[in-house]
This record gives C-alpha cells, structure tokens and sequence, in this order.
C-alpha cells in the first residue's frame, strides 16, 4: 500500500508542476470562478481505506459524473426498460449537441450526454415533485459516499438555470417526440441541481466504490445494483464517459470513467478500486485535463488498465 501512496504523492507532485492545466469552463459563471491550480485525488480500495494525495478535501461542482449515480438509480426504479428511452451508443459528438437528436428521433445516443441526463432525470421525477427527485438523489449519493455531508451548491445551481438555454433547447426538443415527459422547467430542475452537487475527491471515489465491487457497496455491505448491472455501467462509462473524447480516454487510460465539466474524473478499476480526481482547467472536449493525465500515469505505474499492462 505504500507504494500506492507513493504513486499519488508523486502524480501530486508533477501535476502541481505543470503549467498547462487547461481553461476552466466558462459558460457556468459560477464554475469561471475557480481556481485552476487545484489538484486533487483519491483512491477507495474494497477494504475501505481511502488513500489522497493533493486537494482530495477540497469540495467541487461534479457536474456530469453525476451521471452516473443517476443512471444508477434510474435502473434501479425502472429496470432495462429505461433503455427504451435511451441508447447506449458513444455519441462522437460534444456533451451538449443537439444535431443527433433530431436524426435519431429523439431519443439521446446514451445516458451520458446531456441529452440522455436529461432523460433520465425525466424517469426519475416520474410520481415525484421536483424536489423530491432531487431529495432522492442527493440520499442516494451520500448513501453511496457514506457521508451526510454531500450537498447541493445552490449558487451552482442558479448560475447553470440562468444560462442553461442549450439544455432548455434539449429538453424541449425531446419533449416533442416524448422523450421529455414532464414539464420542462420540472426536469431541468432536477437536471441543474444534480449536476450542482459538490462532493470532493474523497466522497466520490467512497461513492464510485460499487462499481468497482461488482454492484456491492462494502463501506455499507449493501448491494447497490447487480454484479450484472455493474459490469453493463462500466461499460457505458468506458464507451462513452467522456464525449467524444472517450476514444482517446481509453486509449491513454484503459478504464471505465465519467468526467464533469467542474473538473472531475471518476474512474473505476474493476475489482481493485475507485478512483477520484479533480483538476478545474479542461481540455477542448471539455474533459480535466490534468485529471486525464493523472489517471494515465496512475494506471501505467499501478498496471490497472483493464486492457493489461
Ligand atoms: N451541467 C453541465 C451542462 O449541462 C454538465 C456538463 C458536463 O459536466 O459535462 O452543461
């Protein structure tokens, strides 16, 4: 185990040395704001130790890798029948492209691009009022993380609503093709607010852990999801975690991830751990990008790609 400390101080150290850390979004006013020279990571092992190195405490937006908790949940309220509304093709596309949907009739390419976020957040209002369904996700994650501190940053939240018409469009547009079944300022709502969650790189990889324990949450020895339905989310996630810049993120990385635009990256090894970083600056897809390094040479030193060493 110390060696694996050993690897995180040093991708700590070089990360704090690097220059080109990338722009911090920009079109989230709120997100503009952050300091671009954070770094932050940590690794949840099965046996419930937390190792960091870095920012790991310092809490940030973790944006779309909330998608992944809310598929999770989705599945778990509706059962494969959600894939009735959307796809689980990588997009090759940017997260926030309208362009696909009107080819494909409305239904979103996968449920990690803006537009399939915004579908299942539709399923997950379903009998619901808004607050409630966002009161259902931030239990589910803090149940996951195993810490009632998870929140929501409501000025996050605020900033997203007030320039959030690319995801109205969205969500109109699927409305129309019933997709979108709920009013649209109802799910853009939950949409907002779950993207607006702030958790740091030790409360995400805790969160992550039962993806990386066939479905099994050890911190709580509850089984979250299947084996089964693990395996199938890791898959999604490894096709399609980061745009169109998931080709590249399993190429140089090799593991199944989900990155946000506030600068989060979460990754699973299968079996072995779940991984956390944040670093605010993004590459052009909109992907961390020193957070894409740190894996890269996370997964090198520790020989964790699930395609080999
Ligand atoms: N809340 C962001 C948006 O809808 C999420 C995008 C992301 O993290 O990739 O634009």
């Amino acid at each position: 185990m110390d060696r694996l400390q050993h690897v995180l101080d040093e991708i700590a150290e070089e990360a704090a040395a690097q220059d080109d850390r990338g722009l911090v979004a920009q079109y989230i006013p709120e997100l503009a704001k952050v300091d671009p020279k954070q770094f932050g990571i940590a690794v949840a092992l099965p046996d419930g130790r937390v190792l960091t190195a870095g920012n790991a405490a310092t809490a940030f937006s973790i944006q779309s890798v909330s998608k992944v908790f809310t598929l999770s949940l989705a599945l778990g309220k509706l059962g494969d029948s959600l894939w009735t509304r959307v796809g689980r093709e990588p997009s090759g596309n940017p997260f926030n492209s309208i362009v696909q949907l009107e080819q494909e009739k409305g239904r979103p390419r996968n449920p990690f691009i803006n537009a399939g976020a915004i579908a299942v957040a539709d399923l997950i209002l379903s009998g619901h009022e808004p607050r409630e369904a966002i009161g259902e996700i931030v239990r589910f994650i803090r149940y996951l993380a195993d810490d009632d501190a998870v929140r929501i940053d409501e000025r996050v939240a605020a900033s997203e609503t007030a320039h959030g018409d690319r995801n109205a469009s969205l969500a109109h547009f699927m409305r129309s093709f019933g997709t979108v079944t709920h009013p649209v300022d109802h799910v853009l709502g939950v949409y907002f607010h779950q993207c607006a969650i702030a958790m740091n790189c030790r409360q995400l990889a805790r969160a992550g852990l039962f993806l990386a324990c066939q479905g099994r949450n050890p911190l709580t020895s509850s089984q979250v999801v299947t084996a089964h339905r693990a395996r199938r989310i890791n898959a999604i996630m490894l096709m399609c975690g980061h745009y169109d810049g998931s080709g590249e993120f399993a190429y140089r990385v090799g593991l199944p991830g989900k990155s946000g635009v506030g600068g989060g990256i979460l990754a699973i090894a299968p079996g072995t751990a779940s991984i956390a970083v944040w670093s605010p600056g993004l590459d052009p897809v909109g992907n961390s990008k020193l957070g894409s390094t740190a894996l890269e040479q996370l997964t090198k030193r520790m020989q964790w790609s699930v395609f080999g060493s």
